[in-house]
């Protein structure tokens, strides 16, 4: 369990980490370089790590096959999504993703960072999010180094 306390905004006890996987992990179907590494660095420092996705290219389970620490999981819909974070702990889970797919997530989860790359973002997962950041290993940063969080999120 990473605890976190943001002066003025509360404290985190971030036990879960719920990535989108498409225009957040992947652009155009390929892993953004790097964000391996950040996950296998994110799962040393305690993090259960989940991928969600609708799986529209059908090659979800095998893109995480290597990885058996990673549970990727298909959902259609953004109530999926966000079923999906209240079955595993909404107040423990820390989301990234890129979408309207994702603004459900958002919601419920105790953290939310929302992604602009390539793929952009949805104007209402921004809205949603308590961060956004330009590239995922950014967001990823911000998990590693809880002073980041701090800076970020403090009033
Ligand atoms: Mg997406």
């Amino acid at each position: 369990m990473n605890t976190i306390t943001v002066p003025g905004w509360g404290s985190v006890e971030l036990e879960n980490l719920v990535l989108d996987l498409n225009g957040t992990l992947t652009e155009s179907g390929d892993f953004i370089p790097g964000v391996v590494d950040y996950l296998e660095r994110l799962k040393a420092k305690g993090f259960k790590v989940y991928v969600l996705s609708g799986d529209t290219r059908g090659v979800l389970q095998q893109t995480f096959e290597l990885s058996p620490d990673i549970e990727a999981v298909v959902t259609e819909t953004a109530e999926d999504k966000k079923r999906f974070v209240e079955s595993i702990g909404a107040e423990t889970t820390v989301c990234v993703g890129n979408g309207n797919i994702d603004v459900e997530m958002f919601k419920v989860a105790r953290l939310s960072i929302c992604t602009v790359q390539a793929e952009g973002a949805a104007t209402k997962a921004v809205l949603h999010a308590n961060i956004v950041v330009t590239h995922i290993s950014h967001a990823l940063e911000i998990l590693l180094d809880p002073d980041k969080l701090i800076a970020t999120l403090r009033y």
